[in-house]
């Protein structure tokens, strides 16, 4: 190159000493070099454009790619504030919030929905009487009640029934809504189960409104065990309250004295305790032929 370079100047500087042949050819030669050079060049340079194109094409792309996730990135960073929302204001199907206006008694509240006011009776549970009989240990399971409720925002949980023969909503209520329905948030969370693990109440099984009876059962077993509430007191032990429940079998439709060998075989599951005689035989159930309730 640099001798073609020294030959090309030399050729300038011996402009008409050169021969003509010499120099037609030297000018061939640089003209070739220079189309060659030029070839390769434009060839390399359309190369790059062409790959410059893909590469614009593929930023384009990428960038398409990138721009739609960081799109769809803002959005979804939205929704999920949105979702965030959500999950601090709605709630999960099948709960609805309800606030406590008043607390009647351990069982029974009154909670401001939708502008009105509703009884509630807590399902699956009977605290003792507070209201009409003062019966032993009602007034502090009716304490307790308004300690916990009164004043505070609850989640309703339906089963079967909407309402008591009494025109009281029938609902398991909620400090907080389940995650799960796990054992340990039924325990924590569900005041219904609250209630019967202080040994504030005791089990009241009304068909078809079921789903935690076993619970329930399991609840009250432990209270009785661990002596808490009313359980713990000798005098409640032996109270009317206790020897006048009866308990029923949801399968055979029949009821016993609590101390009936029949009573003691029902499993949990098909278990209904009765407050009376006649509560048993209003709920379809007909008195068992040993026992004679
Ligand atoms: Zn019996």
């Amino acid at each position: 190159m640099k001798n073609f370079a020294n030959a090309f100047l030399l050729k300038n500087k011996s402009f008409s000493k050169k021969s003509f042949s010499k120099k037609i050819f030297l000018s061939v030669f640089v003209l070739f070099l220079l189309t060659a050079s030029f070839l390769l060049v434009s060839c390399g340079a359309s190369q790059d454009d062409t790959s410059n194109l893909t590469n614009e094409r593929g930023k384009v792309q990428e960038s398409s790619l990138n721009e739609a996730p960081s799109d769809s990135a803002d959005s979804s960073a939205d929704a999920e504030k949105k979702k965030d929302l959500q999950i601090e204001d709605a709630v999960p199907e099948g709960f609805v919030k309800a606030y406590v206006s008043e607390v009647i008694d351990g069982d029974t509240i009154v909670i401001a929905l939708n502008g009105r006011e509703e009884k509630v009776r807590l399902i699956g549970v009977d605290t003792p009487e507070s209201t009409i009989r003062h019966e032993p240990y009602g007034k502090e399971a009716s304490n307790y009640t308004k300690s916990k409720l009164l004043g505070r925002t609850i989640y309703l949980e339906k089963d079967v029934s909407e309402r008591d023969k009494y025109g009281r909503l029938l609902r398991y209520v909620w400090l907080e809504v389940p995650q799960n329905n796990s054992e340990s948030e039924i325990r924590n969370k569900m005041f219904n189960a609250i209630l019967l693990l202080g040994g504030y109440a005791q089990t009241a099984t009304f068909p078809p409104d079921v789903k935690y009876t076993d619970y329930f059962v399991k609840f009250q077993r432990e209270a009785q065990k661990n002596r808490k509430g009313f359980w713990g007191n000798a005098v409640l032990q032996n109270s009317s309250m206790r020897e006048t429940s009866y308990i029923g079998n949801m399968r055979s439709k029949k009821f016993h004295r609590p101390d009936c060998i029949w009573a003691k075989k029902i499993s949990p599951s098909n278990r209904v305790n009765f407050k009376s005689r006649n509560e048993a035989l209003s709920s379809g159930y007909v008195p068992c032929k040993v026992c004679r309730p």
